[in-house]
């Protein structure tokens, strides 16, 4: 056969295969193999870790695009010190992602505006660059998602769906008061995830009155119970990061300081 048919058929089988990265980059990877005198493995090295590549960035993007994360906060991008009240030592650990090895959850408990949101997307994106399935919702979601599966028939798909994915974040439970049947499909979401898969929730709520927020406080209870069995638990207190900038730029107008600009 000759190179030109050789190269044409190789052409054909990545086309085949699917390794548009590899095809697109082997005219270029043929010639260098010739120009540096190199072997057939590290040639064939070299062309596949460009199709492994480009596959890795396309999974990464099909996971970010699945996880719904609402924000891009990372855990770089808290800041500490404008919240002794969360353990720095503890954030770092669980962004080692080791949590979800033995579905432990986190609960980030406190009131609005002290970073529980940042805290667990930004958890959600270091599982999500480790290749972890993420999924973001918020617990009035959830109860609207679940609530249209029970009228379409798909039920069981949709508490499938939740149970998927290896992190799966709850954000605002408490805010709105939850019907009972909400506060089933939620019940049922984190039993079938019990031990199983982790959880991470967020609430204004603390532990002793989430009662109040389900109509039913025994379904509450065996929630919380199932939800803290294996569990971190970060109670936030201190003021608002919102109401924290709004006030340092009152002060600011107040002395007379120039405000910078917004980034
Ligand atoms: P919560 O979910 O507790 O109501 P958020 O996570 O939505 O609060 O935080 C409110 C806003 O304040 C967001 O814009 C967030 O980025 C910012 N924020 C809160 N805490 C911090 C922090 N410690 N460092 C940096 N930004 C923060
Ligand atoms: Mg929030």
């Amino acid at each position: 056969m000759s190179e030109d048919s050789v190269y044409q058929r190789l052409r054909g089988h990545l086309a085949y295969l699917r390794m548009a990265a590899a095809a697109e980059a082997l005219p270029g990877e043929l010639e260098r193999a010739k120009e540096k005198d190199l072997g057939h493995s590290a040639f064939l090295e070299r062309l596949l870790d460009v199709e492994v590549a480009a596959t890795e960035r396309r999974r990464q993007a099909g996971l970010e695009r699945f996880a719904c994360l609402p924000a891009p906060w990372t855990v770089g991008d808290f800041d500490f010190d404008a919240q002794p009240s969360v353990d720095k030592a503890m954030v770092h650990e669980l962004a080692t992602l080791r949590f979800l090895e033995n579905a432990t959850n986190v609960l980030l408990i406190g009131p609005p505006g002290v970073g529980k949101t940042m805290l667990a997307v930004a958890l959600g994106r270091s599982a999500i660059s480790a290749g972890y399935r993420t999924y973001y919702t918020t617990a009035a979601d959830l109860a609207a998602r679940c609530h249209r599966a029970a009228l379409e028939g798909r039920w069981a798909t949709t508490m499938r769906f939740f149970a998927g994915p290896r992190l799966l974040i709850i954000d605002e439970v408490g805010y709105l008061p939850l019907a009972s049947e909400a506060a089933a499909a939620l019940f049922q979401v984190v039993t079938q995830r019990y031990l199983k898969g982790s959880i991470c929730l967020t609430t204004n709520l603390g532990v002793g009155s989430w009662g109040k927020v389900f109509d039913d406080p025994m379904v509450a209870a065996a929630m919380l119970d199932r939800l803290l069995h294996r569990s971190v638990v970060f109670n936030i207190d201190g003021e608002s990061y919102r109401m924290r900038s709004h006030r340092a730029r009152s002060e600011n107008v107040r002395k007379g300081v120039r405000p910078r600009p917004e980034k």
